[in-house]
């Protein structure tokens, strides 16, 4: 699985369905690649959804130093500093310190 902002590809077809609009007087081909834009985009909003996993980085009593997902018990080395795990991709809290 790949998360991605839906709503910044969105916006992007958006502006790119305008350009093309603005343009399709000049090349009516255009106006094919904006029906195939608007589907694209149709497509996207329809797409199920998930709630994103929140988890926090907890600090880990086995290795001095490290922090564990308190959703997968993924082990990293506290100075990374990372808002989500890599691992389960939780959206990570403020840690317990
Ligand atoms: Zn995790």
């Amino acid at each position: 699985m790949r998360l991605i902002d839906a709503d910044a590809l969105e916006d992007n077809l958006e502006a790119t369905i305008k350009v093309y609009k603005r343009n399709a007087k000049y090349d009516e081909s255009l106006l094919r690649q904006v029906n195939a834009l608007k589907l694209e985009l149709k497509i996207i909003k329809d797409a199920p959804t998930i709630e994103p996993k929140r988890g926090r980085w907890v600090t880990h009593g086995v290795a001095k130093g490290s922090e564990i997902c308190d959703q997968c018990g993924f082990v990293q080395l506290r100075h990374r500093v990372n808002n989500y795990c890599p691992n389960c991709g939780a959206r990570m809290e403020a840690s317990d310190d």
